[in-house]
């Protein structure tokens, strides 16, 4: 094992700016990236290929222990397959979108999921000198004991101005009202199982409203360098983060 590897978790809402910024810091420092988002992208992608039913959740949750995903960490390269599918884009599909948060509420999913994620973590760490996660509840359940937490937000406007020119190239009334369902709803429906709008207690909170892209980028960087990278904390039930 590298000797000082680190973690950085990363938390946030639809449109905070999360995903690019995790990518990008995870590209200057050197250090993998897992997109925990796309995981649960992949079983809803997953289930409705299979024509199962979202809402029974049992048959869902043994989806998720078995089906075929493969998901890599190259933050030049986040790939993402399933059964030897490539499903980069098919995940980012709004079909996709409008139905994760029915997987994502399933809690025998999310359980699947943390083991899941912890273990990329543990074999990025094992492997080289870090990752930077980014998802919802990186920073409160996955890895609590990351060297680096940060919460990232921005206002709801912002959020829906940025995920609209993503999606529509516009930002005008017509894109920001088709944004609405991937932006407010998906939040609502997503933060009865994770709290990712204020950041929990040790989480460093960064609010991008204002922020260009590369300035969001040097705020984490800047938090990065600034801390020392405080040493895991192990509670007897965390199920062996490390
Ligand atoms: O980040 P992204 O928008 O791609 O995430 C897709 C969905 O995956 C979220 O809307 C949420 O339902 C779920 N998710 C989650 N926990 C995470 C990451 C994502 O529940 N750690």
């Amino acid at each position: 094992m590298p000797e000082n590897p680190i973690t950085i978790a990363i938390d946030g809402p639809s449109g905070s700016g999360k995903s690019s910024v995790s990518k990008q810091v995870a590209r200057r420092l050197g250090l993998s990236y897992l997109d925990t988002g796309a995981m649960y992208r992949a079983l809803t992608w997953w289930c409705l290929q299979q024509g199962i039913d979202l809402t029974d959740s049992q048959e869902v949750a043994e989806q998720a222990r078995t089906f075929p995903l493969e998901i890599g960490t190259d933050p030049d390269a986040p790939t993402v397959h399933v059964g030897g599918t490539d499903v980069a884009a098919a995940i980012r599909e709004t079909a996709v979108s409008e139905q994760v948060s029915h997987i994502a509420t399933n809690l025998e999913v999310r359980a699947t999921m943390r083991d899941q994620q912890r273990q990329l973590i543990a074999d990025a760490r094992h492997a080289g000198s870090g990752i930077v996660v980014e998802g919802r509840d990186i920073t409160t359940v996955i890895a609590p004991d990351a060297e680096h937490r940060f919460l990232i937000t921005a206002s709801e406007e912002a959020r829906l101005a940025r995920r609209a020119r993503e999606l529509f190239s516009s930002d005008d009334v017509q894109a920001i009202e088709a944004t609405h369902d991937q932006i407010v709803r998906r939040d609502a429906a997503d933060s009865t199982v994770s709290a990712f709008f204020e950041p929990a207690p040790g989480v460093v909170g960064i609010d991008t409203s204002d922020l260009t892209f590369e300035q969001s980028v040097a705020a984490v960087l800047d938090a990065v360098h600034a801390a020392p990278a405080h040493p895991p904390v192990h509670t007897p039930d965390d199920g062996g983060t490390r």
